[in-house]
């Protein structure tokens, strides 16, 4: 069967959004990847179909009810086989890297669940063991463009999804550095010309300019990266 995602939302008109466009759309479209959501409103209790309540121990706001998203989750979960985690986008999760769309780019499906308010009952992620993912050290108002995140960078990675492998390669963050500058036509734009090594097609030269460049950037805008890659600083 074909990658699939299955999202567990409040908010399922969220999606596929801006993984309906472009390179994720096309590749949706072509069934080279399956989106499904799952409507946790449609999963909720008593004539209001509430999902959420009050917290425990008091304090503000409002929490996921784990009598809500529990069967919501277990219903994404009759669709999954072989590798299949369970996802939290969550502020508190491990912050998502590229080799983390590489790992989930290798699995059969995922499904990830999109918090809402001040967040989901905690028994609900110990009970299906629930990975918890964050986008980064920002608290975003719901999960969805945080999902929404996590797929458009594990989708392009699915075979056949971008049509030259190459870029994959060579793009940042796939061997641990920042990519060098990219220029095209036309050769003189305001007074600023491309870099005479780019018009030389001396491919060699080219090669060594790129990686030169990459270095550079990645040293001077990510020592941290360029630490973890080198061992230097
Ligand atoms: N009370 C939570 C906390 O302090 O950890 C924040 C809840 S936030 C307002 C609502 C939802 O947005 C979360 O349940 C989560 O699904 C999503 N969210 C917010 N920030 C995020 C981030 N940086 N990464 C991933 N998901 C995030």
């Amino acid at each position: 069967g074909v990658w699939q995602a299955r999202i567990v939302t409040l908010f399922p008109d969220a999606f596929p959004g801006v993984l309906g466009l472009s390179l994720t759309g096309k590749a949706l479209q072509d069934g080279r990847w399956q989106l499904h959501t799952h409507d946790l409103r449609s999963f909720g209790v008593g004539k209001h179909r509430n999902v959420d309540d009050t917290p425990a121990g008091g304090g503000a706001g409002m929490v996921m009810r784990a009598d809500v998203v529990g069967p919501a989750i277990e219903a994404a979960q009759r669709f999954a086989r072989g590798r299949w985690p369970i996802l939290y986008m969550s502020p508190r999760g491990r912050p998502f890297t590229q080799e983390m769309a590489k790992d989930l780019a290798r699995c059969d499906g995922v499904t990830v669940l999109c918090g809402r308010f001040e967040g989901v009952d905690e028994r609900v992620l110990e009970h299906f063991g629930v990975t918890e993912v964050s986008i980064g050290d920002y608290v975003l108002t719901g999960g969805e463009i945080a999902a929404q995140t996590v797929l458009d960078a594990t989708v392009r990675l699915l075979p056949g999804v971008l049509g030259n492998v190459e870029s994959t390669v060579e793009e940042s963050h796939s061997n641990g550095l920042l990519e060098h500058p990219q220029f095209t036509r036309p050769a003189l734009w305001e007074g600023h010309a491309i870099p005479d090594v780019l018009m030389s097609g001396n491919h060699a030269e080219i090669a060594k300019w790129r990686e030169a460049e990459s270095h550079r950037l990645t040293q001077r805008r990510r020592p941290d990266l360029w630490a973890a890659k080198t061992g230097k600083d």
